[in-house]
């Protein structure tokens, strides 16, 4: 949460830039308030943006839903312009190209989520939005904090979800952390082995799909819209360490503490300083002979993954994800270690494992699931 902390935006904590082909300028490009290279102003004006208030979502929180999905307007756009600017991410976000048929997945992949999670949800969240070229495949921002008014928005990259089904995506995603080495690979297992593709029909739910990787992506991002309740883990946009000492934040209380030179720090950093250097998406930090010892290290923490173990909010947004797909959809989950195809460790999911018992009950008792 570097990025988040430091430059208040939360989200990117996505994907990939594969491609972080400079695009060609476009004629008509809408005109920005900014130069691209002044970070300074992007700032101050992502501060102050409508996109911020709530105001400027209050017919659309009226609606459904599953009408608070589609492409994104121009200001939300105008936003994430802002935020890759400020950020000094070489993007350069625009309205997306959808098609039918992927529309079709991700309401699928809304929908099968459980009932209950979408209920809490629904108030919390101001609306998915595509739009393209975003800096990652996902993105999620608060307009306000609370217990009763706390709402987000999500953003998601549709290019980053196009071709890539559930078990592909997730093997993609855990090794962007390790540099490539021909003996070491992960693979991540969050689907079953069959199916066609799409679809999350009755008997079809557990398949390696493409609806189950916008689902899962989703999911993660709808942790962080949830957190916007408050009391879970720090303001990301606003990092006190004072307020971080208080003990109002219990669930952030069971992995972190607070440095006053190093920010966020993992209680479990003398076994693993290297935590410091994972990094998702952008940039592999470690060695890739460093699986193994980075995934033994996750099973002697409360981490539910590594990527909860890169900051407070994605500890939270992790846990979120993980325990609605395993507990609640009763979904496979495995991290496999390989080295030359052969299975060096396994990392299964901790919500049954005495490691995870005090996050599972703080996660239940937000959930109200227990
Ligand atoms: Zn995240």
């Amino acid at each position: 949460m570097t990025r988040q902390a430091a430059a208040f935006a939360l989200g990117h904590c996505l994907l990939p830039l594969l491609l972080m082909i400079a695009r060609a300028a476009i004629a008509q490009e809408p005109a920005l308030p900014c130069a691209r290279t002044d970070k300074e102003c992007a700032y101050q004006k992502a501060i102050s943006h409508k996109v911020r208030t709530l105001e400027f979502w209050r017919a659309v929180r009226a609606k459904p839903l599953v009408e608070r999905i589609g492409a994104a307007p121009p200001e939300l756009i105008e936003y994430l312009t802002l935020d890759v600017i400020k950020l000094g991410i070489p993007a350069r976000p625009r309205a997306p190209a959808l098609t039918p048929d992927f529309m079709a997945d991700v309401r699928a992949a809304l929908n099968g989520i459980p009932a209950n999670i979408r209920n809490l949800l629904d108030r919390r969240l101001a609306g998915i939005w595509f739009i393209e070229d975003i800096g990652g495949s996902g993105f999620a921002d608060i307009i306000r904090w609370g217990p009763a008014e706390g709402v987000g928005f999500i953003v998601l990259d549709p290019r980053q979800l196009q071709d890539r089904r559930a078990n592909e995506w997730a093997s993609w995603k855990e090794n962007t952390p390790f540099r490539d080495d021909p003996r070491w690979r992960i693979e991540a297992v969050i689907a079953g082995p069959e199916g066609k593709g799409t679809g999350i029909g009755r008997g079809r739910d557990q398949e390696n799909s493409r609806v189950n990787a916008i689902q899962y992506i989703l999911l993660h991002e709808l942790g962080h819209a949830l957190a916007t309740q408050g009391g879970i883990h720090s303001r990301w946009d606003r990092p006190n360490g004072q307020e971080l000492k208080s003990g109002a934040y219990p669930f952030h209380d069971l992995s972190w503490t607070w440095d006053e030179k190093l920010g966020h720090v993992s209680l479990f950093d003398a076994a693993f300083p290297e935590r410091r250097k994972v990094r998702y998406y952008f940039g592999a930090n470690l060695e890739g002979r460093r699986m193994i010892d980075a995934y033994r290290w996750i099973e002697s923490t409360n981490f539910p993954t590594l990527y909860a173990a890169t900051n407070p909010g994605d500890d939270f947004a992790e846990s979120f994800v993980t325990y609605v797909h395993t507990v609640l959809m009763k979904r496979p989950w495995e991290v496999r270690v390989t080295e030359e195809g052969e299975i060096r460790f396994k990392l299964k999911s901790c919500w049954d494992q005495p490691r995870c018992a005090q996050k599972r009950k703080l996660l239940e008792d937000i959930l109200g699931t227990r």
